[in-house]
């Protein structure tokens, strides 16, 4: 039925309080959109899904990138109670194929750049936000009255999230609107907020880290700036011209910035560095050029963040990872026991950010335990709560008998001189059980890099095989795929 005041709907929230205030910018036109207007749009794409899609309850997949008609589509979404799950277009076909099959979707919402993949792919009503035809999810039109919102359960599964694919085959984990309002309130604690931010996007919206701003600028009633690709020269110009005060970006995104000769403005408040390591070269640049670098560890099971160090954390202890966000408990567990200070477990999550589970409820059973959800981080914690993030469970290689961690390795090789990157895994082998090899990037020998880590590291953990590639093998993501750097080492 019908609601007058439908709590859970956080657009509809934001329209009757601020609707005047500008939503989204899109930073390459320049477009700005009202939350007046950001509301119309959202209504319309709530007429195509529920003509389109069993309501509440259906399901609508989506391969559209990063570009200001994921707000209404979210939103719109959101006001039918349909689950929305944002495919990364970036996938090979038979896997997307796999995907909308699990998630049984309903509908799938392309673009102009994706509509052949879809087509493709598609099992159900496929339909464009670049059709001009399509009115209903057309983010440039809004003609049509919208539709009555629905109130939906806190509890609700109102997202399904891929998670990257670096351990094994993606997973598909659904997030609640109490996740996600969670997330957004614990987020704001730490990086403060105020009515006049602006927070940029140019990551993938597939992934939560690109596409938790769209809800929490909502939420907060600030202003979301929508760059479709990062570029470092291009990102710099809307960086300074569009006022940005917050942006998300990936160390490599950052590295390339600061590369260019980037510094920021004075109204830059904080760079929020997440997705994988940074490395403490580059939060020393950071500090050198003033770049307010928050980093990060997070992960889709959590809606994005779980600790956030702010920049004067990070600068006095370079690779942490800072505190637990607020109401996130994080336990340190080895052996199946909680462990103190200093030492080294895996990190459990408990919390009102963390799923409900996964599509496939023999994972949701597998990751949890008595302290919560079991991340697959191998973590440890100072005495001031500060969290430190070492690597995966799955990357310990133990190697005649010796625990050896690949991250370990893998910082060391990165800091050898003319590297630029390393993967580091463990490969069968007959002695040793598991032997350390690794994959290296840069302008530099096999030689020089063992005999560096010979200098650097324990002898147990000098890599016995050290091959130098043109690139490490990535996951559609972006992460390092770790089978195919095994499978390029020869195992
Ligand atoms: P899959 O679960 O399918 O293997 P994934 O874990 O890479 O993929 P995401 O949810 O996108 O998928 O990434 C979360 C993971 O990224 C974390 O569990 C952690 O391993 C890594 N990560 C995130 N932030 C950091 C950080 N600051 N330092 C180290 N690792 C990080
Ligand atoms: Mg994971």
């Amino acid at each position: 039925d019908p609601v007058e005041w439908p709590t859970r709907d956080l657009l509809t929230h934001r329209v009757r309080t601020t609707p005047e205030r500008i939503a989204t910018v899109d930073a390459d036109t320049g477009e700005a959109t009202t939350y007046r207007e950001l509301d119309a749009r959202a209504g319309d794409a709530a007429v195509t899904v529920a003509e389109l899609c069993a309501t509440p309850g259906g399901t609508v997949a989506t391969l559209v990138d990063t570009r200001p008609a994921v707000g209404p589509l979210l939103f719109g979404a959101m006001r039918v109670g349909a689950t929305l799950a944002p495919l990364n277009v970036d996938l090979d076909p038979s896997s997307l194929s796999a995907q909308l099959t699990t998630l049984d979707a309903d509908l799938l919402v392309c673009e102009r750049e994706t509509e052949a993949l879809a087509a493709r792919v598609a099992d159900c009503p496929v339909v464009s936000v670049d059709d001009p035809e399509r009115t209903g999810v057309n983010a440039m039109q809004s003609d049509t009255s919208g539709v009555d919102p629905v109130e939906v359960d806190r509890d609700t599964t109102q997202l399904v999230l891929f998670t990257s694919g670096t351990t094994s085959d993606p997973k598909g984990v659904r997030l609640t609107v109490g996740n996600l309002v969670a997330s957004a309130t614990a987020s704001a604690f730490r990086l403060g907020v105020t009515p006049s931010d602006r927070w940029l996007v140019c990551l993938p919206t597939y992934h939560m880290g690109g596409l938790a701003p769209f809800v929490r600028t909502a939420l907060y009633g600030s202003t979301v700036v929508v760059q479709r690709e990062f570029d470092p020269s291009e990102t710099a110009r809307v960086l300074s011209e569009c006022d940005v005060t917050g942006v998300s970006l990936v160390p490599t995104m950052l590295r390339r910035l600061v590369d260019s000769g980037w510094t920021p403005a004075s109204e830059l408040r904080f760079v929020l560095l997440g997705g994988g390591p940074a490395s403490p070269a580059l939060i020393d640049r950071c500090r050198e050029r003033g770049v307010p670098v928050c980093p990060t560890y997070g992960m889709t099971e959590t809606a994005s963040q779980i600790a956030t160090a702010l920049p004067e954390t990070a600068f006095d202890h370079r690779d942490t990872v800072g505190q637990p966000l607020v109401c996130t408990d994080v336990t340190v567990v080895d052996d199946g026991d909680p462990v103190g200070p200093g030492e080294r477990g895996e990190l459990v999550v408990d919390g009102p950010t963390v799923t409900p589970g996964y599509l496939d409820a023999d994972r949701t059973e597998a990751a949890f335990g008595e302290y919560g959800f079991h991340t697959g981080d191998i973590g440890y914690r100072d005495e001031d709560g500060r969290l430190w993030v070492l690597g995966r469970v799955d990357d310990r290689i133990v190697t005649g008998g010796e625990n050896v961690d690949a991250s370990v390795v893998a910082d060391a090789i990165r800091d050898c001189p003319g590297v630029e990157d390393a993967a580091v895994v463990g490969l069968a082998d007959e002695e040793w059980g598991q032997r350390v090899a690794a994959l290296v990037v840069g302008d530099v020998t096999a030689e020089r890099v063992s005999d560096y880590c010979r200098d650097e590291l324990a002898p147990y953990e000098v890599p016995k095989t050290v091959d130098v590639v043109d690139a490490l093998p990535r996951t559609a993501s972006g992460t390092v795929d770790r089978d195919a750097v095994r499978a390029s080492l020869g195992d």
